[in-house]
């Protein structure tokens, strides 16, 4: 499925839509250049589960982690992660376990540790806005998009 989004509210806005079709945890992978968008969608998701405050992006420390209802919500970004191996190190095994719900920007440099996403987004700069497109590569993802299309 592709998208457009023609400003920031709207990738904002699509956060939120992506945030009532997830049903408990999954993998989400956003990718694109730097400045396409990744952390605004991920800032529109988390306000719409409720994190109230200022969203930060994960640049420096690899992972955000909120709380929310007793769920726990990973925001990675893997921009700086030195190799996948790292991903071990850091136990990336627990933090996918237990029904979380991880949103992973830069998922391209965990290649080979990282399991397939239930969703992947791509973003890319396309007139003033941004074009995105959404695979999904399990039943979980499907079940996801098909209430994101609905
Ligand atoms: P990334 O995390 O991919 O590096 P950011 O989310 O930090 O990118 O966004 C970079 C810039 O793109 C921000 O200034 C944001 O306002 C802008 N932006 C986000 N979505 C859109 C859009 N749909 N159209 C135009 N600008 C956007
Ligand atoms: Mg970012």
């Amino acid at each position: 499925m592709i998208i457009f989004l023609s400003d920031e509210a709207a990738t904002l806005e699509f956060g939120a839509a992506l945030w009532r079709a997830v049903d408990g945890g999954g993998l989400i992978f956003l990718s694109g250049d730097l400045g396409a968008g990744k952390t605004t969608l991920a800032r529109g998701l988390l306000r719409a589960a409720g994190v109230s405050g200022a969203v930060k992006s994960p640049t420096y420390t690899l992972v955000e982690e909120y709380r929310l209802e007793g769920r726990m919500l990973y925001h990675f970004d893997l921009y700086r992660l030195g190799g996948a191996e790292e991903l071990e190190w850091m136990g990336i095994r627990d933090y996918l376990e237990n029904d979380a719900l991880c949103l992973v920007e830069w998922p391209e440099r965990g290649a080979g540790v990282l399991p397939e996403a239930d969703l992947h987004l791509h973003l890319e700069p396309q007139a003033e806005g941004r074009r995105m497109e959404i695979f999904a590569a399990t039943e979980r993802g499907k079940a996801m998009l098909a209430r994101i299309a609905a």
